[in-house]
C-alpha cells in the first residue's frame, strides 16, 4: 500500500466519539477538502447539530433541501396547504397546477382501509408445516396477549393486536411457515411497535412447532393501510376532449408496460415522497411499500387509474399503501417536520396518508397531461434552466435572464448557460 493510500483509511476506529467539528476535519483530510466545502460542512442549518448528532450515527453535517407549499389543494373538502421537500423543480408547481384545476370541481376525495402493520415471522426446519401453521393459528388468543403486553400505551390509544395469518411458503431452501402478526398501530408508522412484538413473540412460535425461527420484521408491504383518493377534472378545465383523450391512452401504455410504468409511478413517488419527507416520514418505507403493491398483481402496474366519466370527465383514481406517522421516529424530534405537519394541521395519521395519496394523485395528473400535450420538457427546462443559471454563476437578475435566453436559444445546458451569462455581461 503507498503512504496516500494508508492515509486515506476508512478504518477509523471510534469516530463516533469524536466531536462534530472533529469528524469533519477527519473528512476533510481525508477528501483533502478546501476551505470553501469544509466550510459548508460546518456551516449551521435550521437544525439543531446536537439534536442532528443524536439522530444518525458519525453524524458530520445537515443537508438542506428547498420546501415549497403546494397551493389550491382541497381534500374531503378542507383547504390545505401541503408542504413538499424536494431538490427537483417543477414538482411543487405540477401539483398546484393540477389541483387548480379540479378544485372548482371539489377537490380530492380520500379513504383509507385502516392504519395496521404485518410483521412477519419466519419460521425454518419443521418437518410438517401443515400442522406448524395450524398449532400456530390454535394460539391466536395468547399470541394477542404476548403483542399487547409489549405496547400498553399503543393498546391504551386503542390500537394493538388485531390479527393472525399463517402462510406456508416453499423455497429452494425449503419449506418456511411465516407467520403475520396484524398491529392497529394507530398514529405511528409502527415499525419498531410491530418488530418488538415479532422478536417477543418468535420463541414462542419455535416452541409450539418444534422449529427454528430466524427473521422477525415488519413488511413493508403495508396492504392494511391503504390510501384511496379520487378527483374528477372537467372536460373544459383540461382543455378539451383531445387532451383527455390523450391522458387516458398515457395512462393505459402505463398500465400495461413495466418499462413505463416505472416513470410514471416516479412521477407520483414526486410528489408522494416530497410530503413523506417534509414530514420526517421514512421515504424508504413508503417507496418499498408502493413499488411492492404496484406489482401485487405478479405484473408491475399504475398505481392511478384513469377513465372518462358518463359526462365526458376525466376521473382520476390513486391506490397506495402509506405507512407515515405522527409520532415515532424522527417525526417528533425534528424541529422543522414538527412545524410543517402544524402547517397541514392534521389530527391523525389516517389524515396525514390521505392528504398524501391525494398530493400523488395531482403529480400524476399533471406529469400527464404535460407528456400527452406539449412533453414535458417545456415546463420542466423552464425550472431547469434557472438551476444552470445558478451553477455557472449567474447572481441576482442574472439568474431569470440567462434563464429566459437559453429557454429561447432551445439549447439548455450548462455550456449555453456559461455563454449567455458571458454575453450578458459583456453586454454591461
Ligand atoms: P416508535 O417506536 O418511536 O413510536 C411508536 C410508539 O409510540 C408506539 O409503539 C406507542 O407506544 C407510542 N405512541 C404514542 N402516541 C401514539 C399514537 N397516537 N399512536 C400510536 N402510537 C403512539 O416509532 P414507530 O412508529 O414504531 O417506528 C418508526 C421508525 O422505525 C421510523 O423511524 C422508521 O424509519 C423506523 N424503521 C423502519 C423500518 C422499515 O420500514 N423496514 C425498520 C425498522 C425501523
Amino acid at each position: 500500500m503507498t503512504d496516500d493510500a494508508t492515509r486515506r483509511t476508512s478504518r477509523i476506529s471510534g469516530f463516533h466519539k469524536l466531536r462534530v467539528e472533529q469528524r469533519i476535519d477527519h473528512v476533510a483530510a481525508f477528501a483533502d477538502l478546501g476551505d470553501e466545502h469544509r466550510r459548508q460542512l460546518a456551516a449551521p442549518s435550521n437544525m439543531d447539530t446536537h439534536l442532528a448528532d443524536h439522530m444518525i450515527e458519525n453524524m458530520i453535517t445537515t443537508i438542506a433541501i428547498p420546501v415549497g407549499i403546494a397551493t389550491n389543494m382541497r381534500v374531503d373538502g378542507r383547504d390545505v396547504l401541503v408542504p413538499m421537500a424536494t431538490e427537483e423543480s417543477s414538482v411543487v408547481a405540477a401539483v398546484g397546477n393540477s389541483a387548480r384545476q379540479c378544485y372548482e370541481s371539489g377537490g380530492f376525495t380520500t379513504s383509507m382501509s385502516g392504519t395496521e402493520m404485518i410483521a412477519q415471522i419466519q419460521l425454518l426446519g419443521v418437518p410438517d408445516p401443515a400442522r406448524a401453521r395450524l398449532l400456530i393459528l390454535e394460539r391466536r388468543a395468547e399470541i394477542e396477549r404476548i403483542c399487547n403486553a409489549c405496547d400498553p400505551t399503543l393498546v391504551g390509544l386503542g390500537g394493538g393486536f388485531r390479527d393472525l395469518d399463517v402462510r406456508r411458503i416453499d423455497t429452494p431452501a425449503g419449506s418456511m411457515v411465516i407467520t403475520h402478526i396484524v398491529v392497529d398501530t394507530r398514529d405511528a408508522m409502527g415499525a419498531n411497535t410491530v418488530n418488538s412484538m415479532a422478536e417477543r413473540l418468535a420463541p414462542n412460535i419455535a416452541a409450539w412447532t418444534g422449529g427454528r425461527t430466524l427473521l422477525r420484521i415488519l413488511s413493508n408491504l403495508a396492504d392494511r393501510r391503504v390510501v384511496r383518493a379520487r378527483a374528477t377534472w372537467t372536460c373544459a378545465a383540461i382543455g378539451g376532449a383531445e387532451v383527455r383523450d390523450a391522458m387516458v391512452a398515457a395512462y393505459h401504455f402505463a398500465d400495461n408496460d413495466p418499462y413505463r410504468a416505472a416513470t410514471h409511478n416516479k412521477g407520483i413517488m414526486n410528489g408522494v415522497s416530497a410530503v413523506v419527507l417534509a414530514t420526517g416520514n421514512d421515504t424508504r418505507a413508503v417507496e418499498s411499500g408502493a413499488h411492492a403493491f404496484a406489482a401485487r398483481s405478479g405484473r408491475y402496474r399504475s398505481l392511478t387509474s384513469w377513465e372518462v366519466t358518463a359526462d365526458g370527465d376525466l376521473a382520476g383514481a390513486i391506490e397506495l399503501p402509506l405507512a407515515v406517522g405522527l409520532v415515532g421516529g424522527a417525526v417528533k424530534i425534528h424541529p422543522t417536520a414538527r412545524a410543517l405537519l402544524a402547517v397541514l394541521q392534521v389530527g391523525t395519521a389516517s389524515e396525514l396518508a390521505r392528504i398524501i395519496a391525494a398530493v400523488g394523485l395531482a403529480q400524476n395528473f399533471g406529469a400527464m397531461k404535460a407528456l400527452a400535450t406539449e412533453g414535458i420538457q417545456r415546463g420542466h427546462m423552464s425550472l431547469h434552466a434557472r438551476n444552470l443559471a445558478f451553477a455557472v454563476g449567474a447572481v441576482g437578475d442574472e439568474v431569470a435572464e440567462i434563464a429566459r435566453r437559453i429557454v429561447e436559444g432551445r439549447s439548455i445546458n450548462e455550456a449555453a448557460a456559461a455563454a449567455a451569462l458571458a454575453e450578458l455581461r459583456e453586454q454591461g
